[in-house]
């Protein structure tokens, strides 16, 4: 089970040919695009949710469904807008990038059929401020489009009209959540907003407004031209499709790479990576989804499907499909207690439980480091990362805890480990 080159849909990931305009439409973007748009709008929202496409962003919310949200009509006049995730923050996270650098024809090609599926007056694309180059590259991109009249007045010939903006963020994590991505374009601090009402409500300027990952847009020109279900006949039931994995740590080659989802964990590494440094048995731990979410260890993550729902049983997630691969000379408490540090520092500070609770588990993490905890502290922990999950206004105060979480229930031993020698060094010393 696993994609060959002509399923791919993202040909030019690695940058071997260019990423200009004549080379994109030799490798098919924009090819008659005015007759994909000419589907009609809710045919094309009925074929992106027969493809079974859920968001490539991390939550993995069914796409057309997403879409069918908006608004068929503008109400009191009001535009509606689609606003593209290029905010790629998660550590781990890198798929985004080669997109925007290698093929960023698929993007802009993506936010106009899917701009103008939702009727959308404007696309935004919010990207981390960080990607120089990758704004370079789509901004040329965009302007090529213009210049050839495929985005602009009379789109490809449509008889629709769509803008498309790009839009540099300034460096911090929380603006990839969809409210603080939203008020950090309205030109305001990138705070989240508490949601509902969500984005396709009163989104950008209170508009009606969907915001989509960059990737879950790039595929829908590919989607709509092979068939919802050429792309419906990757993976399995509701993990459908094929998708950018991102493997990076303790293999022999990391690398980004487009994968049938569901592909075994084994087979993806083998495959792809060269195997594991040391080799398989050398394994610790992964956490195959970016940051966010709990690590799970060598035994269980084997023969897992990467996928939403395989991982999801192993009380895991895909999320970007960030896959960071630690072998046995990871410091497994260290690395969790660093990740702990990156959403200490990341979190807005708006709400109690998230500004507080991830200083005060980083504290206890960088304790647990040296083993300077008291045992009763690893269930204290426990407890406080439960306090803090599920009552923020955004799900940075859950993706503090997870990792938290993950280390306990897989590696509580080790924590254990730490406090007893430590408690014996002092013991001596004080003898
Ligand atoms: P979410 O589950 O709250 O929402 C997912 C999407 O579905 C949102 O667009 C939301 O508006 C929409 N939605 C959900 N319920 C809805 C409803 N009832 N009605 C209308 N729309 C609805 O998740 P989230 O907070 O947007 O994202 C969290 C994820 O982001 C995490 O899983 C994490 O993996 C990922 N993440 C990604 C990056 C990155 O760099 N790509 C960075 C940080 C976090
Ligand atoms: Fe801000 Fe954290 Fe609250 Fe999210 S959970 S709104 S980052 S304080």
């Amino acid at each position: 089970m696993s994609l060959s080159d002509k399923d791919r849909i993202f040909t030019n990931l690695y940058g071997f040919q260019s990423a200009g305009l004549k080379a994109a439409q030799a490798r098919g973007d924009w090819d008659d695009t005015k007759a994909l748009l000419a589907k009609g709008q809710d045919a094309i929202i009925e074929d992106v949710k027969a493809s079974g496409l859920r968001g490539r962003g991390g939550a993995g919310f069914p796409t057309g469904m997403k879409w069918s949200f908006m608004p068929k009509e503008s109400k009191d006049g009001r535009p509606s807008f689609l606003v593209i995730n290029a905010d790629e923050s998660e550590p781990g996270s890198c798929k985004d990038r080669e997109i925007m650098r290698h093929d960023p024809h698929k993007l802009i090609e993506g936010a106009l059929v899917a701009g103008f599926a939702m009727r959308a007056r404007a696309a935004y694309i919010y990207i981390r401020g960080e990607y120089i180059r990758e704004a370079e590259a789509l901004q040329a991109a965009i302007d090529e489009a213009y210049d050839a009249g495929l985005i602009g007045k009379n789109a490809c010939g449509s008889g629709y009209d769509y803008d498309v903006f790009l839009h540099r963020g300034a460096g911090a994590y929380i603006c990839g959540e969809e409210t603080a991505l939203i008020e950090s374009l309205e030109g305001k601090k990138g705070q989240p907003r508490l949601k509902p009402p969500f984005p396709a409500g009163a989104g950008l300027y209170g508009c009606p407004t969907t915001v989509n990952n960059v990737e879950s847009i790039a595929v829908v020109p590919t989607i709509l031209r092979r068939g919802p279900a050429w792309f419906d006949g990757f993976g399995r039931e509701k993990n459908s499709g094929t998708k950018l994995f991102q493997i990076s740590g303790h293999v022999e080659k990391p690398c980004v790479v487009e994968e049938e989802m569901s592909i075994p964990f084994r087979e993806l590494i083998e495959r792809h990576c060269g195997g594991i440094r040391g080799g398989w048995d050398n394994l610790l731990a992964v956490i195959p989804g970016g940051s966010s979410v709990p690590l799970v260890p060598a035994e269980q993550i084997m023969d897992a499907p990467m996928d939403f729902d395989g991982l999801k049983e192993l009380g895991s997630g895909l999320g970007t499909a960030a896959v960071i691969v630690m072998d046995k000379s990871t410091d497994i408490v260290r690395a969790i207690s660093r990740i702990s540090y990156f959403y200490k520092h990341e979190s807005c500070g708006q709400c109690t439980p998230c500004r507080e609770g991830t200083g005060w588990m980083w504290r206890v993490m960088k304790r647990l480091e040296t083993g300077d905890a008291d045992i009763d502290e690893i269930d204290m922990l426990h407890t406080v990362t439960k306090q803090v999950e599920g009552h923020t206004i955004c799900a940075l105060g859950d993706a503090a805890a997870w990792p938290i979480q993950g280390l306990i229930r897989h590696f509580r031993p080790e924590l254990e480990r730490r406090i007893a020698e430590r408690a014996n060094t002092l013991q001596e010393a004080a003898e």
